[in-house]
């Protein structure tokens, strides 16, 4: 893995004293990593991210992380909707549609690195590990279906939301019975918004209420249990149940 710092973006701003709290990770759905410096570092095109990683695991700072880079746009995650002041946007060089799209091994190599360096430095806790499509579900789709999270949550860099346990789910199941919570539609969203995701106008929008949903199963759910509403709502209990446990 190189760390390559010969390429800077005009395009970033100051974080007018935000901490660090988000990692969020993207892809650029361009054709490769010169087309993506290129882009990521031209001034009219007023995007940026603090990093970009190649195929082959080199690791470019586009912009340095003190700064506010301007990779997430219009975003919300836990009531906040600036989330370029508190985080540090990775790209990564993968098109679903191009020659580059699989997440080759020296990539998520280099992005684990990454990670396991920034978590470090800013004490970001694993809640905070997101993809842009999280913070943004009704109009991003990056990093994918196809990003490995799981890679990522046995490098234990993310949680790892195993089946839940009866007891898990009854805790859950009395919880939300005293919010008075009666319909799956109801404590998935209040569950969603727990997390942290935007479900400010899902409840009476069917359509952006089930980006959302689809957003979040695949982030969350493997291939095989991706069609399973009952995989879908145990892992959100799931989530909720470490969530809860785990804030701060
Ligand atoms: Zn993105």
């Amino acid at each position: 893995m190189k760390y390559i710092t010969k390429y800077k973006s005009p395009n970033f701003n100051s974080r007018k004293n935000s901490r660090v709290q988000l990692i969020i990770i993207h892809y650029t759905a361009l054709k490769n990593t010169l087309e993506a410096i290129s882009y990521l570092c031209k001034k009219e095109k007023k995007v940026s991210s603090h990093y970009l990683i190649s195929q082959n695991g080199d690791v470019y700072n586009l912009v340095e992380d003190k700064y506010r880079a301007w990779h997430a746009g219009q975003a919300f995650w836990h009531e906040i909707t600036d989330i370029n002041s508190i985080s540090i946007g990775i790209e990564l060089d993968y098109n679903p549609n191009g020659k580059n799209n699989k997440f080759s091994f020296k990539m998520i190599y280099s992005l684990k690195k990454l990670i396991r360096k920034l978590l470090k430095n800013y004490k970001i806790n694993k809640n905070g590990i997101l993809a842009h499509s999280d913070i943004a579900p009704f109009r991003k789709k990056d990093p994918g279906k196809h990003f490995p999270w799981q890679s990522l949550s046995s490098s234990k860099l993310i949680l790892n939301l195993r089946k839940p346990k009866k007891r898990e789910i009854k805790i859950i199941e009395n919880w939300f019975h005293s919010h008075n919570l009666k319909s799956k539609k109801q404590k998935t969203i209040l569950a969603l918004s727990l997390i942290g995701y935007d479900t400010r106008e899902v409840y009476k929008n069917d359509r952006l209420y089930n980006k959302l949903v689809r957003a979040y199963r695949n982030r969350y759910l493997n291939s095989k249990d991706i069609n399973n509403n009952k995989s879908i709502y145990n892992t959100l209990i799931k989530h909720l149940f470490n969530f809860l446990l785990t804030k701060n």
